[in-house]
């Protein structure tokens, strides 16, 4: 069984760019129900898995899209909750030299961000990813994950309508730049970038509680 993560902060901590609301919806529906039906669909399965990183790989490599989109998105919104917090922050001296190398500077690599999210079509997920030795900003569909793409997702924003609506209607290109203002915690991209030269271990989904795979 997979548990829902808690919140790294408290559900007022974000606002107001992410409102206590949408955030008690956002974390405690949305994505406890896909925690939920990853939970409910493996538990039909005779095969076990330690974590939620193979079940996103195998739902994928098997084309398995009903577990695919659940366990992605119960991996997305943890990832997603990992790279806020309500403190302010920047990018450090080595992340800074890997977006100066790639975008120019930060305020470039922003605009890149805003515009590939407020003009993703539908529902998805907009992303800094570092891949090949540089940084790149991409976007997935839906429930599809980075996870599953080339390269190590460093930074994630939710862009379905669920994660701004409530707050800021329509207007999607403003809750990215205020989230990029405010909410984004750079010592977490800082770590994730580092994971992707070698240096530590990249985040991963909170393990399974082993006592209660055989059960
Ligand atoms: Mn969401």
């Amino acid at each position: 069984m997979f548990a829902l993560p808690p919140l790294p902060y408290r559900y007022d901590a974000l606002g107001p760019v992410i409102s206590e609301e949408t955030l008690r919806t956002h974390h405690g529906k949305h994505h406890a129900k896909y925690v939920e039906n990853v939970n409910s669909l493996l538990a039909a399965r005779p095969v076990r898995f330690e974590t939620l990183e193979q079940v996103v790989a195998h739902a994928s490599n098997t084309g398995d899209r009903k577990l695919f989109d659940n366990a992605g998105q119960a991996w997305n919104h943890a990832f997603f909750w990992s790279c806020m917090t309500p403190r302010e922050s920047r990018p450090g001296e080595v992340l800074s030299a890997a977006i100066e190398a790639a975008f120019g500077d930060l305020s470039t690599l922003e605009a890149r961000f805003v515009q590939e999210g407020a003009g993703h079509f539908g529902s998805g997920w907009v992303w800094l990813i570092a891949r090949n030795g540089t940084l790149e900003v991409a976007t997935t569909h839906d429930g599809d994950t980075a996870l599953v793409h080339d390269g190590l997702p460093l930074l994630v924003c939710d862009v379905w309508e669920h994660a701004y609506y409530l707050d800021h209607k329509n207007d999607r290109a403003g809750f990215l730049s205020a989230w990029w203002e405010r909410l984004v915690d750079w010592s977490f991209v800082e770590r994730q970038y580092g994971a992707s030269t070698g240096e530590g271990e990249a985040w991963r989904f909170a393990s399974v509680d082993v006592a209660a795979v055989g059960a």
